[in-house]
């Protein structure tokens, strides 16, 4: 099953099928694991596979990879804030948009710039937010938080450590080394899931 393969993960409320990739389909369950909740996607990506297409103020954003919108009313500032910021600590340029950024309904609309074949729109926004911009077509500022430095390839999973250092706090504490066990593990608790 290649990375690129385009996988449907559910239904948005309009009923039209949830697409992505399975890579864009882990990384955005890793990025809910690091929310402590998980978003409404209201629009997928790969929208030029569902019938009837993409949501006209996309602008074929939506059409192929990397793209995904996340419902905002049921979410806390906070929480938005907190996508946000967790988003693009993975690598993904994400904005709130409404009335005053671009005079849109409010959503989140993100790209992951690391997925599979963005449409050409997409690439621009992902090369917008590099260049320190809003995405938008008037080319504003980007108005929201941005990681120093950027991350532009999500990081490595860190399931794989975290089992390690559970077998070394093991270990230490076999060998009656509690001081380096309760010092393996809060490294293993400061690591990102
Ligand atoms: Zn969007």
């Amino acid at each position: 099953m290649p990375a690129s393969e385009v996988i449907r993960t559910g239904t948005d409320p309009s009923g039209r099928p949830i697409l992505m990739s399975r890579r864009m389909a882990a990384w955005w369950e890793r990025v809910c694991e690091a929310l402590g909740f998980t978003p409404t996607i209201v629009q997928g990506a790969w929208m030029s596979k569902v019938p009837g297409g993409g949501a006209d103020a996309s602008a074929g954003y939506h059409d192929r990879g990397g793209c995904l919108d996340l419902r905002v009313w049921d979410l806390t500032d906070e929480q938005v804030r907190k996508v946000i910021r967790v988003t693009r600590e993975y690598g993904a340029a994400s904005w709130k948009r409404d009335l005053a950024h671009g005079g849109m309904d409010e959503h989140i609309h993100f790209v992951l710039g690391s997925d599979f074949a963005l449409s050409s729109g997409a690439e621009i926004q992902w090369e917008d937010y590099i260049d320190g911009r809003d995405g938008l077509s008037t080319k504003g500022r980007d108005y929201h938080w941005r990681p120093e430095p950027l991350v532009l390839i999500p990081p490595a999973p860190t399931r794989s450590l975290k089992k390690k250092i559970t077998a070394a706090i093991v270990d230490a504490k076999d060998r009656g080394l509690t001081a380096a066990a309760d010092r393996l593990r809060k490294i293993r608790d400061g690591l990102r899931p």
